[in-house]
This record gives C-alpha cells, sequence and structure tokens, in this order.
C-alpha cells in the first residue's frame, strides 16, 4: 500500500484541505510553497494513465477551487499545478497526485524549460498515433 493510500485510510495523518468520496486534497510535507497542496484520487492508481475518466474528471472539478485556496493562503501571485507521472518524470510517491505550488516571491517552482520546435513533417505521424491512442481509450 503506497503511504497516499494510508493517508486516504487515516492510518497516516495529514493537514486536510478538501475531502469528498472521491478526492482528497492536503498540505505537501515539504512545501516548495507556502500552502503547497497535493491532490489526490481516492481510486487507487499509479499513473494519470491508468485512472478512471471518473476520478479524473472528480480531480478537475476541484482543482480550480484549491489553486484558488492555496493562493489565498499563500498571497501567490501565480501557481503551478503539475503532476511527476512515471519515476522518470521525477514520480516518487505511485499513487497518482497533483501538485498545487503557488508561486510566492522567490518560492515555488522553478522551471527549466528546453523547447524544441514543432517539426511540420512530424505533425501527421503524431496526431496519427494520438487518434489511434484516444479512439481505443475513449
Ligand atoms: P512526487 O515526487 O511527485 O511523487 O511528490 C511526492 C510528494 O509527496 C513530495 O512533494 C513530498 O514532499 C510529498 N509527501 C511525502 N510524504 C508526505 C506526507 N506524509 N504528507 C504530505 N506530503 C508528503
Amino acid at each position: 500500500m503506497t503511504l497516499f493510500a494510508k493517508i486516504i485510510t487515516g492510518e497516516i495523518p495529514c493537514h486536510r484541505v478538501y475531502d469528498d468520496a472521491h478526492v482528497l486534497a492536503f498540505l505537501d510535507i515539504n512545501p516548495l510553497s507556502r500552502a503547497h497542496t497535493l491532490v489526490i484520487p481516492k481510486e487507487r492508481c499509479a499513473s494519470l494513465r491508468d485512472l478512471s475518466d471518473d476520478a479524473g474528471a472528480a480531480i478537475g472539478r476541484v482543482l480550480p477551487r484549491i489553486v484558488r485556496a492555496a493562493m489565498a493562503a499563500s498571497g501567490g501571485t501565480g501557481c503551478n499545478v503539475l503532476c511527476n507521472d512515471g519515476a522518470d518524470a521525477g514520480q516518487e510517491v505511485m499513487h497518482v497526485h497533483f501538485h498545487v505550488i503557488p508561486r510566492v516571491g522567490d518560492h515555488g517552482l522553478r522551471r527549466t524549460w528546453r523547447p524544441g520546435r514543432l517539426d511540420p513533417e512530424d505533425v501527421a505521424e503524431i496526431l496519427d498515433v494520438m487518434h489511434q491512442s484516444m479512439a481505443r481509450i475513449g
């Protein structure tokens, strides 16, 4: 059982921000900024790839409210919302979670983006594979 599954059952305590039948949100214990919050589905699932549509929708429904609450509590002037999905993407706790990280002055997420340029010759293949994948799942 993951750490977050134990937080859902109450075996491990948390600083609860929000709770409903499908979603739990609580303060990150090692925050990047004030009011850094984790939003998790109650469905036990390691990867966003495998999360049910219903659980995903339940999270999407409350995310704006949690962003507003975290920004109110932090006085943040911006907010990063991110999901580290998979060990290669930096995921450490193998239960789906979204980080809500207000940007407060110097505190918050520091991004290192290395943007490329969309290759027009590659677009058709990218879209073909993505559309096929989405048709299979949806
Ligand atoms: P990730 O690297 O995306 O898997 O992030 C896991 C997050 O969980 C980290 O930001 C940790 O600080 C946070 N975390 C780990 N244990 C706890 C806990 N008991 N309560 C709250 N947050 C936690």
